[in-house]
């Protein structure tokens, strides 16, 4: 097994800076943007998102936790739904926020997690690591870094410091 860093923590950073500036371009500004972070690492992802958007506009930003397991339709559907969303997504620009967008399957399943609690206005995709191989027409508004994958022979690794004690993003050649 071969493993490449392709980004450290300072990368991560900008990417994550860049891809506030891009959300605040897009949408003008952070009115009636609501952030959701796909569990894990997602999650975490959109609190460090949030408190970009936070520093450069000054204000704050709603963040929750979206459980994709339950809308699954593949052998990762789970039963419990650990979601944690204290706001109404009614009308809403809702921003995805996941670590790794690969077959599209997990974005497809938080689109019916969202559309079970209300009608967002619109609803967005950021994601740190777009490594292709999409099975559906789902794309990310948003993309940290572009990184080509074998679909079977390789992987991606993300690591934060919130779960993972460093800040990094590895090629696994399996
Ligand atoms: P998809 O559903 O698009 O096939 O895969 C995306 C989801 O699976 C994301 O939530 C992501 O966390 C996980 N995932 C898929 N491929 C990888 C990968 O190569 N590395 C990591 N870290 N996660 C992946
Ligand atoms: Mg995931």
């Amino acid at each position: 097994v071969k493993r490449i860093k392709v980004l450290g923590e300072q990368d991560i950073r900008r990417s994550l800076l860049r891809i506030a500036h891009e959300i605040l371009e897009r949408n003008r500004g952070l009115e009636d943007l609501v952030l959701l972070g796909i569990l894990t690492r997602g999650a975490y992802l959109a609190e460090r998102l949030a408190g970009f958007l936070k520093s450069v506009e000054g204000k704050p930003v709603s963040v929750g936790k979206l459980d994709v397991g339950p809308f699954r339709d593949d052998e990762k559907r789970t039963e419990q739904d650990l979601s944690e969303i204290p706001f109404d997504l009614h009308d809403k620009i809702v921003v995805l926020v996941d670590d790794v967008l690969f077959t599209g399957r997990t974005v497809r399943a938080a689109l019916d997690a969202v559309s079970k609690r209300g009608r967002p206005r619109a609803v967005q995709l950021a994601v740190l690591v777009d490594r292709g191989h999409r099975e559906l027409p789902i794309r990310a508004d948003f993309v940290g870094k572009n990184l080509p994958t074998s679909k079977t022979r390789e992987r991606i690794n993300v690591c934060l410091k919130e779960c993972d004690g460093e800040d990094a993003v590895y090629i696994v050649h399996l």
